[in-house]
């Protein structure tokens, strides 16, 4: 196809450092080139390899003309942001920048993996690569190197819906064989969202069941051994020392009873958590309901209240906080504490200072609550006022 520069729909492309962009600002086009730097060096320390230039990277600021360029570059993009193109006119990375940060930063990785996949392989062989296997390892270290960033619950929330989503799928049995997801045009066939969606996510779960049964090294190796010119169950065998039907039903056994380990821990931190704070909130309502009421005897009725909430407190200490939420756990305690505080002054009838804590009561109840809402949310766990559901 030939390319006119003085078509309105096409780009033009500015460049800045091996990243070209037509309506993106710089801002956008300097980080993506940090980005990319870093997941390059990332790859260089975990495959013990130098990995060469980084492809240029081509920012676009919609839609819209990411599928003009895919189709004027003969790319089928099937349902990503962005392609990665190995040759021909202006090889690279092709992004639409129009997205959230984090999404942006995913895609990024995401096809950056393709290109390192391809090195690997070497294009002769690229054919044998089965889809599953490169789509897998582009989602698998997307989400690992994701974790590591400031943001990381930006990368864990999709990560972890995804691997549930493909769970569910392998409990209920509409999980794909692996025939069936190993070559593009049967991958870019399917158009029903949820097909897709699984498509990415059960490739995601089997690159990270060999990564975890097999080391970290084993889909890289499976690769080398294609790249000798081994077909693919020959590469797995020789690599990973399984078959490919060995490996198939081994990774339906891990999926049907897998559980994200970090999700299982906090669960189990918020359950004791959720519990204490409903016992708080039951120590309200009864203050409410003994005031509404005109009900004597203040003092015993208060005492009964401190002495729950201390019992609160006692509870939260003897509770260890998974590493990531030792702040959450502080704040709730201070909350506790504060309660206290504020049900004492009750009991000794000091209404004027009792009053003067609760804006900072209510602050502290509101944090905690968005605070636990939103940890729930990232992890797909039951319980939270957020909508969303995978
Ligand atoms: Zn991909």
């Amino acid at each position: 196809m030939v390319l006119s520069r003085t078509s309105n729909e096409w780009p033009y492309w500015t460049r800045g450092r091996g990243v070209f962009s037509d309506d993106v600002t710089e801002a956008i086009a300097t980080d993506v080139q940090a980005r990319l730097t870093l997941a390059s060096a990332q790859m260089e320390q975990i495959l013990d390899i130098g990995l060469g230039a980084v492809p240029d990277v081509y920012l676009v600021g919609g839609q819209a003309t990411l599928d003009l360029l895919s189709r004027a570059t003969l790319v089928d993009i099937g349902w990503e942001g962005g392609y990665y193109r190995s040759h021909g006119f202006k090889p690279g990375i092709y992004i639409n920048a129009n997205r959230l940060r984090a999404d942006l930063e995913s895609i990024l990785v995401h096809e950056y993996i393709h290109h390192v996949n391809r090195e690997l392989v070497g294009s002769k062989y690229l054919p044998v690569l089965p889809i599953w296997l490169n789509e897998g390892i582009a989602e698998f270290y997307k989400y690992e190197l994701g974790l590591g960033r400031t943001r990381p619950d930006a990368f864990r929330r999709p990560m972890i819906s995804g691997a549930y989503n493909a769970k569910s799928a392998a409990i209920s049995g509409s999980i794909f064989p692996l025939s069936s997801l190993e070559n593009g045009a049967e991958w870019n066939n399917r158009a029903e969202p949820e097909e897709i969606a699984l498509q990415y996510d059960q490739s995601y779960m089997c690159v990270r069941y060999m990564a975890e049964k097999f080391g970290l090294s084993s889909p890289f190796n499976v690769l080398n051994e294609i790249s000798t010119g081994a077909d693919f169950p020959k590469a797995l065998r020789t690599a990973i020392g399984v078959t490919y039907e060995e490996f198939e039903s081994g990774f339906i056994s891990w999926i049907s009873v897998w559980d994200d380990p970090e999700r299982s821990g906090v669960q189990r931190y918020f359950q004791e958590l959720d519990v204490l704070l409903a016992k708080s909130h039951e120590v309200n309502k009864q203050r409410n309901a003994f005031l509404k009421s005109g009900a004597s005897n203040n003092y015993q009725a208060y005492g009964e209240w401190i002495a729950n909430t201390s019992e609160i407190i006692r509870t939260l200490a003897e509770v260890t906080p998974p590493e990531a939420f030792r702040d959450l756990h502080r704040d709730a305690d201070l909350y506790f504490e504060l309660m206290a505080r504020w049900l004492i002054l009750g009991q000794i009838d000091s209404v004027e200072e009792a009053n003067e804590l609760i804006p900072e009561l209510n602050v502290r109840k509101d944090l905690i609550n968005m605070n636990l809402d939103s940890a729930k949310f990232v992890r797909n766990l039951p319980g939270s006022s957020l909508s969303y559901s995978p």
